[in-house]
């Protein structure tokens, strides 16, 4: 059986205190909930990865980065590398979102690098990725995700593929309150599926947690959710909110 996984992105949000009160917060709001098969996660800045994971501790909570720099060290001002995190006690690392794609230049040939990166150290990635509006009005949705997977990830041999989760999100969708339909997620997941099948196997495409990110909130997650190729969220603004988190996570 897949994975499920609510994933909550808080992007530049939360300072330290703040991120600590919604781990906690958070972690007595989901205390009565079962969660069998189910992984609740946060992504805290940079700056608050150490204090979270703290406040954390003895939850179902796990932190995540963001974003990560490809190499190992060196003259890259501003960037931190995957063994930096991981000395830190990160497990995943939250690479391609459409925020890094649009405004730091992401390119799928730098996210073949980082992915690389993730693996070399043991970690494991959400990897986003997905459709302009533009993409999806002239009907180039499926090339277009089809690229963005076989550029970044195709490189790859099967075993890597367990440490490799997807997720989904339409740009159109994200932040804009405007949701992909229950029907056009299940469909691009099924699509995403029969791509990995295609290059690799059966059971590395049967494997794999694809998560859907866009808009999703308390009252269209359980319909997203109840899709057969949808395992979970990728949560951006709603994850702020400890009453709707806890709500998508109920969903689940
Ligand atoms: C995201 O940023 O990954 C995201 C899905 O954001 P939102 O839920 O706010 O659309």
């Amino acid at each position: 059986m897949r994975t499920k996984i609510v994933a909550g992105n808080w992007k530049m949000n939360n300072d330290k205190k703040e991120s600590k009160q919604l781990i906690k917060d958070l972690k007595k709001s989901i205390k009565a909930e079962k969660l069998e098969n189910t992984r609740v996660i946060v992504a805290p800045t940079f700056v608050n990865l150490s204090s979270s994971i703290k406040a954390a501790k003895n939850s179902k909570i796990e932190v995540v980065a963001q974003n990560m720099h490809q190499a190992k060290n060196g003259a890259y001002t501003g960037e931190i590398s995957a063994n930096m995190l991981k000395a830190i006690g990160i497990k995943t690392v939250i690479l391609g979102h459409s925020e890094r794609r649009t405004y730091f230049n992401e390119t799928d040939k730098g996210l073949a690098e980082k992915v690389d990166a993730v693996l070399e150290n043991e970690l494991e990635t959400i990897f986003c990725f997905g459709e302009l509006l533009e993409d999806r009005k002239s009907d180039h949705h499926f090339t277009v995700v089809k690229d963005q997977i076989a550029n970044a990830l195709f490189h790859l041999d099967k075993v890597a593929w367990k440490s490799i989760i997807l997720a989904y999100e339409p740009v159109w969708a994200i932040g804009t309150g405007e949701t992909a339909s229950a029907e056009q997620a299940q469909e691009m997941h099924a699509f995403i599926r029969s791509i990995i099948e295609k290059k690799y196997n059966k059971e590395v495409a049967d494997g794999v947690s694809i998560l859907y990110g866009g808009s999703v909130k308390p009252a269209n997650a359980e319909e997203i959710f109840s899709k057969p190729d949808v395992d979970g969220g990728l949560i951006g603004g709603a994850a702020l909110n400890v009453a709707d988190f806890t709500g998508i996570i109920k969903a689940i």
